[in-house]
Formats: C-alpha cells, structure tokens, sequence
C-alpha cells in the first residue's frame, strides 16, 4: 500500500496537484479538509467490506446532515452487490447460477480518457506518507520489488503482458506454478490500480483480436467472476470473515494454529515440497499461485488439522493481494465450509498434484534448492526415495531437508474420521 500510494502521488503530480494524506477519524479529517477546500461535493468509489461499509454509511449522513453533496461509484466491481440475485430475490451461494445470471448483465464499456490535468487545491495540510508506518519493520519485503511494480503503470504493464504472451493458452497453463501463466493481476485489482471492467474489457478486445483466445480469454474472464462472487458472499454473509458458512463447521475439531506444526506451515518447512515451495514463494514475492495456494491451504486444513482462519490470518499478513473477500472465499472453500465449498473428503494430494502440475520439479526445485542433491523424479516425496534406498548420496532426510510433519494417508483418514463425527 505505502508503495502505491507513492505511485499515486507522483502520477498525481504529474496532473498538477498530489495526493493528500492523512491520519485520524475520516469524518473528523474530510470536514476538515471540506472546510479549508470550500468543496460542496464530495465523490467516492465504494468499497464493500464489512467495516469500510459501516464507516462509510455514517460518513454520507453526517455529510448530507451538513448539505454536502455525496456521490458514490462502484469502481472495484463488474455489478454492485446485490445486483445479482436469484429469481427469488436471495443471494447465491453457488458460483456458476451466479455467473451464468451475472453475464447476462455485464455491459462493458471502453474505459474513459484519463483526465489531462487536475487542478491543485492550496492551503490542504498533508503528512508524510512514511507517517502511515505502512512499510513492514522488518524488510522481508526486499525481493519483492524484482516481481512487483505497485502503482497504475505496472498494473499496466503486467496486463498488456499477460494478454499479449499467456491469454490464448490461460485455460491450461493457469494450472501451471511453473511456468508464468497467470496475470498477477490481484494486488493491482486490491489496491484500484485496475478495475475489473478495465480488465474484462482488455481481455475481451483480445478475443476479438484473435479468434483462438476465445476459450483462455473466457476462462481468465470467469476467474474474475469468482472475485465477483467472493465480494458478493461477504455483502450478503459479512460473518464469513471470521466464521465458516456452513454452521456445522463451526464443531470441526480444528487446531488452533499456535504450536510447532503451524510455524513449519508457516515458514515452509513442513517437509512436502510442494506445500514448502509454495510458502516459502508466498514469504519471498508476496504471492503464490492459486493452485498451489489450495494445495497449501488443504494441507494446514486437512492433513494438520489446523483451523482455515489461522492459515487466513497469515496469507491476510504476507500476501500482496491480500483481500478480505477472496481471502476468506479461498480458505472456506478449500476447508470445505464455505459457498460452493469443494467436499470436505476432496482433499488435495500434494505429490499426484505435484507430479500432475509441476512434471519436471521446476517449481519445487526453484524454491527448495535443498532437494538438488535427488535424482529427478524424487522431488515430490522425498521420502520415499530416502526409504527404498540405502545410498542416497549427499542428501540425508531429517538433516538436508525435513521429515514430513505429517503422513499424508494417516492424516487424511484422520481428518475423514473428524468430519463423519460432524456431519450428522
Ligand atoms: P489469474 O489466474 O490471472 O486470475 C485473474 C484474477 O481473477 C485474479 O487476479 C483475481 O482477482 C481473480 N481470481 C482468480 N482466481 C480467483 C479465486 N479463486 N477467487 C477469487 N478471485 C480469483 N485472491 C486475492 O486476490 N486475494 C486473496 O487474499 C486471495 N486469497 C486466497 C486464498 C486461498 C486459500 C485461495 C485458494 C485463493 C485465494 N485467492 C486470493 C484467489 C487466487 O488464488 C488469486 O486471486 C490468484 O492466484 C491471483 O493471481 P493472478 O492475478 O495471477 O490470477
């Protein structure tokens, strides 16, 4: 955030004017600000989260108590929430009825031209954005700026890319944490730096362009209505954020995430490679690919036992993009409590997984350099390598890399076991 809110400023002052921070009660600094500017109208994109919404409602009324002009846009979403609704005017709680009922809505527009100038309003006391303390006390975000441009360019840039070199092959290669076949889009969408209409609208240009797009461009266009739908559950269901869907859920014998199993999750240290190399990308880039986000989330949830909203808390603290809405959506539907939710026994193997979407260990390599000492093919389970042979060369299981913290097949009968007892 601190990095493009200094974004914003310097396109800000581009246009003549900059961007004005400060810190305190918003009403208590936009009466100020109203004050000193003489404005009579005041513009905002809503945001829908369950707080934002509550401060944002009490900030309009006290302004229109004041005669002041309050206009709101919906510039974070395709449709407002509760636009689209069943035939019997109810939320939906499953994705595709919502989407099939959502396109046949969407109007796209070409986006407008940026404003050429902006005029400057003096005398408007401003902090320094460092006053926020937005930057982390420590600097584990170091490596992060060799992936990430934050601001409206880089926004920019990551979309041109992804449609000019990936779009067309996206309904495959969105399943690959080797190779680069996502947008990386989601900080840029978090943080306004692109809209999803400037999205859709992008990619469906592609399609236009190049005929063969059609099935990636429809795919990637679906993906953003399932950050649609994640908004859309937390309008309509705002408990979500800190309790599962479905009530049952609420008995599931979860660990609480404060032991040592949790911590190894945490730093990548639970001797599954792909469950490892996926946390140590989060730790590394801020970000982790989606599949292997279910992946790791399945792992804490259903071979450890450890509660979704543990494993919520510390994506909500590492990731770029992170977001309440999809957030929560991720985690609940993975931990099989949420809308939509995959079945509780659906749960993820990480090896079949890694050997199905990371064949050649690419991924797991990059980021467990530890596992170089195997012979291909070992990569995904090193233990089993380590027990069928008695020379296993310079790589020692327990000292190069971790035992696993858990048995993938005890575990899963386990967690089977847990979820029979709460189903009735
Ligand atoms: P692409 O594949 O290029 O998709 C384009 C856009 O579609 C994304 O930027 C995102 O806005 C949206 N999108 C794609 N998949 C999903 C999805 N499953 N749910 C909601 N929106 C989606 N996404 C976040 O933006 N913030 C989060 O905090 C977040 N937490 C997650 C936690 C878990 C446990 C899981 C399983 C998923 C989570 N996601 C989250 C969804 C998804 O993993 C990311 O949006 C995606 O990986 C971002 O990379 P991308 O921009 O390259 O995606």
């Amino acid at each position: 955030m601190h990095h493009s809110l200094a974004a914003l400023d310097r396109q800000l002052r581009l246009l003549g004017c900059k961007l004005i921070v400060r810190s305190g009660p918003s009403l208590a600094e936009l009466e100020e600000i109203i004050k000193t500017s003489n404005a009579t109208s005041v513009y905002w994109n809503d945001l829908y989260e369950p707080a934002t919404r509550e401060r944002d409602s009490h900030v309009q009324s006290a302004l229109q108590e004041q005669g002041i002009e309050v206009l709101r846009y919906n510039g974070s979403l395709l449709f407002q929430p509760g636009r689209i609704q069943t035939n019997d005017d109810k939320p939906y709680t499953v994705f595709t009825p919502f989407w099939r009922k959502a396109l046949t809505q969407l109007h796209l527009q070409p986006p407008g031209p940026a404003p050429k100038a902006i005029p400057s309003v003096t005398g408007l006391r401003s902090l320094p954005l460092e006053a926020l303390q937005l930057l982390p006390a420590i600097p584990w975000d170091r490596d992060f700026y060799s992936v990430w441009t934050p601001g409206e360019y880089g926004g920019h840039e990551q979309l041109t890319r992804f449609i000019e070199e990936c779009i067309s092959s996206y309904q495959v290669s969105r399943d690959r944490p080797d190779q680069q076949g996502t947008s990386r889009v989601s900080p840029h969408l978090h943080f306004g730096e692109l809209s999803p209409q400037q999205i859709v609208w992008a990619a469906n240009q592609a399609a236009i362009a190049a005929p063969g797009a059609d099935s990636g461009v429809e795919v990637f266009v679906r993906e953003i209505g399932w950050r649609e739908f994640a908004h859309h559950l937390l309008f309509h269901f705002p408990h979500t954020a800190e309790r599962p869907l479905r009530q049952a859920f609420e008995h599931f014998p979860w660990k609480q995430g404060d032991g040592d199993d949790f911590q190894a999750w945490c730093r990548g240290n639970t001797g599954i490679p792909l469950v490892d190399a996926g946390m140590r990308e989060l730790w590394n880039t801020g970000w982790m690919h989606n599949r292997v986000r279910m992946i790791t989330a399945s792992f804490l949830t259903k071979n450890q036992l450890i509660s979704w909203r543990a494993g919520a808390a510390w994506f909500w603290d590492t990731l770029v993009d992170a977001d309440l809405a999809s957030n929560t959506l991720g985690w609940q539907w993975t931990a099989g409590c949420g809308a939509d939710a995959a079945p509780f026994f659906r749960i993820f193997n990480p090896v079949s997984q890694g050997e199905r979407f990371d064949p050649a260990e690419a991924y797991i390599r990059k980021w467990c350099p530890e596992l170089a000492a195997l012979p291909s093919g070992a990569g995904h389970a090193p233990w089993k390598f380590a027990a069928k042979t008695s020379v296993t060369g310079s790589f020692t299981l327990g000292v190069d890399y971790p035992q696993p913290v858990a048995d993938l097949s005890q575990s899963r009968r386990d967690a089977l076991e847990a979820w029979q007892k709460i189903r009735g």
